[in-house]
């Protein structure tokens, strides 16, 4: 099987990319956060934003998680019920990265990935998809841009969406989830050794598929 593994910052462009690939070599797409959003999403509903590590220790032997694709779009399930339609909210991205530093809640999600991806070639973005879930992945792309870049694309996206958000508010989410994601004790976010770092601060959609094929093209024969 073939593994892609894609991680990055919020707002990096990650799922755009790793979707485009997946349709171009007709591969499976797997969005890791997605799992993270479901969990924070379960617990903002069950606990609140105040979300402690032992309340949601205290949760998970009940929760089951789960992933189904249709028409190749994926859906994640939390305990049959499909919450793919509610993860996407600020305040759920917000209990996704709380929740996501939480050593079991990592541990509990962690078999579902590595067991995709012994299955499918896949091509899988996240946070810690080259250093911890799959070490061993054939291609590993660091996609970043700059912070003030990120928010702008989310302001534009949500703008799109007929929501106007306040770019400064924006950045500073962004900032703190970089903070939460890069800072915690296991699993941080960061560039894999053997990674390949692309900025596509400056590059557009596009540009940064092409860049993205060519990294991949260079390494395995798809
Ligand atoms: O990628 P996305 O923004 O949907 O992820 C939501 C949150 O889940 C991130 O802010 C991050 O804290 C967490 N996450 C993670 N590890 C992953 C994917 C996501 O910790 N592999």
């Amino acid at each position: 099987m073939i593994s892609i593994a894609v991680d990055g910052p919020s707002g990096s462009g990650k799922s755009s990319l790793a979707k485009s690939i997946s349709k171009m070599l007709g591969i499976l797409y797997l969005d890791t956060g997605a799992l993270y959003r479901a969990i924070g999403y379960t617990c903002l509903n069950q606990l609140g934003e105040d979300i402690t590590e032992a309340q949601v220790y205290a949760l998970l032997p009940a929760l089951t998680v789960d992933l189904g694709y249709q028409d190749s779009v994926q859906h994640v399930y939390v305990n049959g019920e499909d919450v793919s339609s509610f993860i996407r909210t600020q305040p759920v991205a917000m209990a996704a990265s709380k929740v996501s530093a939480f050593p079991q809640v990592r541990a509990f999600l962690l078999d579902l990935q590595r067991s995709i991806a012994a299955k499918n070639d896949v091509i899988m973005d996240g946070r810690d998809v080259g250093t911890v879930i799959l070490p061993n992945a054939d291609v590993k792309i660091f996609l970043t841009a700059k912070p003030e870049v990120r928010a702008s694309r989310r302001v534009g996206e949500l703008a799109e969406k007929g929501i106007q958000a306040d770019f400064d508010t924006v950045l500073k989410e962004v900032l703190q989830r970089d903070h939460n994601d890069s800072t915690r004790a296991v699993a941080p976010l960061k560039q894999a050794d053997d990674a390949v770092l692309l900025d596509n601060s400056l590059r557009d959609a596009e540009q940064t598929v092409n860049d993205a094929l060519e990294i991949i093209r260079s390494k395995v024969s798809l």
